[in-house]
């Protein structure tokens, strides 16, 4: 959860930058400019603010030098099941398992890790996203992954004496295991959305693989208990469907879950309020257990806006699917073309500002400052 520090701040710059002042009531931030280095503090706080160290400050040149772009967008993978298979074994183009991609070998999928870990991404947990909370270096680009349905992204082999799971190396998690040991400046984390099946490797084999993941990084969130098009479904059975998953995760791993629901074929595609039975998915009530949802995913193909810009919707989280399609039609290789063609959003390395070139503000309504951060322009 963010804390909210400030409701009214000014930020000391070194030198001459453009400052822009968020408002946490006021969605769109006005513009305050200033040709001169601040060095006035503000002082008044609504809240006790936590002891922390002093962020460091940095140049424009070195802002521009690194290309910091905090509006920019974010890839959100979408993986299935990871086979532990060669690409020569199967059939079809790169490293995918089935004809649409839905499912990939493990040989591509490392080689996938290991190439955005190349190109200067570094993963972090999907709920930071949500929540605005976006701690990645200074100069390198936040990275998500998530899995769908559970289908066997863990294969469990069995148990070590310290009672640990052992995994087979092909499957998402050994693979995510094997890079997290190499990299470990890579914050190796993924989500795993899952459906009443969980892991398809016995209840009570999942449940405690389940409490392992969220004791060793990884988040497990809804997917609905049936796998639903919940845009075909009614209120109550959207109450059903959502709030049995997060009753049975809370028996599992007692809010170490995210609220976080993965829409099954992305349905509904949009939350409009003619259709006002969505509602159930963000808050409801199953068998006398009361649930919220903070943010929605779609089925993949493009990347997503940065939560701090004017057409992120946190109902309508856009994913990449982790396909391969000779670099055609949104796939892996397409979707990073494009991010690296400047579209990829750059870290400051401080999850409590915002920090872009003013000319992608121009319009003064792109930057939207929800999450009551400080804000930098240069
Ligand atoms: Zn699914």
């Amino acid at each position: 959860m963010k804390i909210s520090k400030l409701s009214t701040y000014a930020l000391i710059m070194s030198l001459s930058l453009s400052l822009l002042s968020g408002c946490k009531e006021e969605p769109e931030a006005s513009l305050v400019t200033t040709d001169t280095a601040v060095t006035t503090p503000a002082t008044e706080t609504t809240e006790t603010v936590p002891e922390t160290t002093p962020a460091p400050t940095y140049s424009v040149d070195e802002y521009k030098n690194a290309g910091i772009n905090e509006l920019n967008s974010v890839p959100i993978l979408m993986y299935h099941r990871i086979y532990d298979m060669k690409n020569s074994e199967t059939s079809y183009t790169g490293g995918n398992v089935d004809k649409d991609g839905y499912n990939r070998t493990s040989e591509a999928f490392e080689a996938d890790l290991r190439s955005y870990y190349e190109m200067g991404y570094r993963m972090m947990r999907l709920t930071d996203f949500v929540d605005g909370n976006i701690d990645v270096a200074f100069g390198y680009s936040p990275l998500i992954l998530t899995f769908d349905d559970g289908i066997r992204d863990v294969v469990l082999q069995g148990w070590n004496d310290d009672g640990s799971p052992v995994f087979e190396p092909g499957c998402a998690i050994g693979v995510l295991e094997k890079i997290k040991a190499e990299y470990p400046d890579y914050n190796v984390t993924a989500t795993f959305f899952l459906n009443d099946s969980l892991f398809q490797n016995g209840e009570e084999e999942d449940r405690k693989v389940i409490k392992w993941m969220v004791d060793n990084g990884y988040d497990i969130g809804n997917h609905t208990k049936n796998h639903a098009k919940l845009g075909d479904c009614d209120a109550a059975t959207i109450e059903n469907e959502v709030g049995y998953m997060y009753k049975k995760l809370e028996e599992i791993i007692p809010g170490q879950y995210v609220n976080i629901v993965a829409l099954p074929y992305g349905s509904p595609e949009s939350m409009g309020p003619e259709k006002p039975q969505f509602d159930k998915i963000f808050e409801g009530t199953y068998e006398g257990f009361s649930y919220t949802t903070k943010a929605t995913l779609l089925c993949a193909w493009t990347r997503s806006y940065s939560p701090f810009v004017r057409d992120y919707n946190n109902k309508a989280i856009r994913r990449i699917r982790g396909y391969d399609n000779g670099g055609k039609e949104f796939d892996i290789e397409d979707n990073f073309k494009q991010l690296n063609d400047g579209r990829r959003y750059i870290s400051d390395g401080n999850p409590d500002t915002i920090v872009f070139p003013a000319s992608d503000n121009s319009s003064g309504d792109w930057l939207k400052n929800t999450f009551d951060h400080t804000v930098i322009s240069y």
